[in-house]
């Protein structure tokens, strides 16, 4: 008789995630079983069930945001052991795209995501890669831990990879929500000054001034532009993150940005923004950066900030629930009740 796991498990067809038991999963060579301790709720998740993502697999554990402990090792893994702390690592190099065959892993032209294309951490167990998995300090809590797999993660992709925020340089973020909040942190970790947060919503800004920035703006405020340049010294602003990706933040952002400045768009909707007369992008220099995810090893960067005490994501965590309540979660982080900055799974 097999064991079983409770497992949250999405349909394609009914678009329904439904509670099941499911057989635990065998790793298998170079893999591990991971016991999971706290799976985050993403907006990607929510993109699978409203049907904006297509979905890979006609069913598939939800959950790529994970932490947990090593319950199991698989054949031919050496230097992990049952009950090591991981982060799991949210994709999978395919291995034999032209890519990875050179050695450039972390540039895969076929990269397989978890839970999309392969049953994520909505479960009590979940099987990795041993390959990818980063351990977590003992000072660093696991449901801080988890939420460094993307919601962290993808911020400090957008800060030092994309963006290459430098020291003093002056920053600005639109949307200060769960992505936004952590573009502020880390943007204020890496010496941009001053550092502005907009939005809509009084009491985000609120909490974006908390969190480390210098200014809070609302965007729909008519003397936006003049404000941004009395505190830049009239130079505007050396990166513009839009954390939302609506026509309006991208466009707004867009013209609060310095001559030879970046905007870097980490936000997605289906909404198309415009840089206006070509004329005038080429005469300001301007440089307009998409935005998509991180490398692996910056969780490991970041498990070392959270250990030495330099970024504090005490706030970060706004709920937690229990596996049989995910859909209490879902329609929290749906309906934004809360200002959630991450919901948490605990199996
Ligand atoms: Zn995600
Ligand atoms: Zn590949």
């Amino acid at each position: 008789m097999t064991a079983t796991m409770r497992a949250e498990r999405f349909y394609s067809d009914t678009k329904r995630v439904e509670l099941e038991d499911v057989p635990i999963p065998e790793p298998g060579p170079g893999e591990v079983l991971v016991k999971v301790a706290f799976c985050g709720i993403c907006h990607s998740d929510l993109s699978l069930i409203n049907g904006t993502f297509p979905p890979q697999a006609p069913v598939v554990t939800q959950g790529h945001e994970a932490s947990g402990t090593i319950a199991k090792l698989g054949p031919d893994v050496t230097g992990w052991a049952e009950g090591d702390r991981v982060v799991v690592a949210a994709g999978r190099p395919c291995q034999v795209c032209p890519n990875c065959r050179r050695g450039d892993l972390s540039n895969c032209q076929r990269i397989k995501l978890m839970a999309f294309a392969y049953d994520g951490a909505w479960a009590e167990y979940t099987v990795a890669q041993a390959v990818g998995l980063t351990r977590v300090p003992d000072n660093v809590p696991l449901e801080q831990a988890a939420i460094l797999a993307d919601a962290v993660s993808t911020p400090f992709g957008a800060v030092v990879r994309t963006g290459k925020v430098a020291v003093g340089e002056s920053v600005g973020v639109w949307g200060v929500g769960g992505v936004g909040t952590h573009i502020v942190q880390l943007a204020r970790l890496v010496g941009a000054v001053p550092v502005i947060a907009f939005d809509i919503n009084p009491a985000v800004l609120e909490r974006a001034l908390e969190l480390g920035a210098d200014y809070a703006f609302d965007t729909r405020d008519d003397r936006l532009y003049e404000r941004v340049a009395e505190i830049t010294g009239g130079r505007m602003l050396d990166v513009a993150f839009d954390a939302v990706g609506l026509k309006v933040t991208f466009e707004q952002a867009l013209s609060c940005v310095t001559v030879g400045g970046r905007l870097v768009g980490v936000g997605m909707s289906a909404e198309s923004p415009t840089v206006g007369p070509t004329a005038m992008f080429g005469l300001t220099r301007k440089q307009v950066l998409g935005h998509l995810g991180y490398q692996n090893v910056d969780i490991e960067t970041l498990t070392k900030l959270v250990s030495a005490g330099r970024l504090d994501l005490s706030r970060s965590i706004s709920e937690i629930v229990a596996l049989e309540d995910i859909h209490r979660g879902i329609e929290k982080l749906e309906r934004q009740d809360g200002n959630p900055i991450r919901i948490l799974v605990k199996p």
